[in-house]
């Protein structure tokens, strides 16, 4: 882990404890003295995303992260909220033990939790999300929501929301296949 101030390959641990789904360490680089903070999780292999286009590409949580925080931005939400939500999806994600999953998919578990949270962010991450080309559009799913519809409307070409019980069942068959690979590390 190089240090994100000067570099330096090396750097000592002077904080560990566990987090959540991980591990935070507090460290010291070796020759400037500064202080950073890495977090490493375990993370599961071979997850891709369909793209619209049929392309794979391999899942990535940063992505995610842009996508929400970008919907979300100054609007009133709990510090965390954001980080909370990518987590989430990734968890559920990866412990449906699915190898690939349509980015529609991976949309609509951000719209649905939006959904309950900021209608604003909704909005602005279903206007992206579904490449909204005019207003018409724009003030389908603003009328959708402000009438209180249940469902988010899927153009034919989207697949459903997957249930937990898919969800649950496809843990179970498919968990002997998940297996892990190096920690993620992040600066903070
Ligand atoms: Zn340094």
């Amino acid at each position: 882990m190089e240090c994100p101030y000067c570099s330096y390959h090396d750097s000592k641990v002077i904080d560990s404890r566990d987090v959540n789904d991980g591990i935070r360490r507090r460290r010291q680089c070796l020759n400037c003295g500064s202080r950073f903070t890495t977090y490493e999780r375990l993370q599961p292999v071979g997850l891709f995303v369909i793209k619209k286009d049929e392309r794979r590409e391999e899942f990535n949580r940063n992505k995610l992260l842009t996508g929400i925080r970008k919907a979300c931005e100054k609007r009133p939400l709990a510090s965390g909220t954001v980080d909370k939500i990518a987590d989430d999806i990734e968890a559920e994600l990866y412990q449906s033990g699915r190898i690939e999953v349509p980015s529609a998919v991976i949309g609509d578990m951000v719209m649905e939790r939006l959904k309950s949270l900021d209608q604003i962010a909704y909005i602005r991450f279903a206007s992206v999300y579904r490449e909204f080309t005019d207003i018409t559009t724009l003030k389908e799913v603003v009328d959708a929501l402000a009438s209180g519809e249940a469902g988010v409307s899927h153009p034919s070409n989207q697949l459903p929301l997957i249930s937990v019980e898919k969800l649950e069942e496809l843990a179970k068959m498919d968990r002997h296949k998940v297996r892990t690979k190096a920690v993620k590390l992040e600066v903070k």
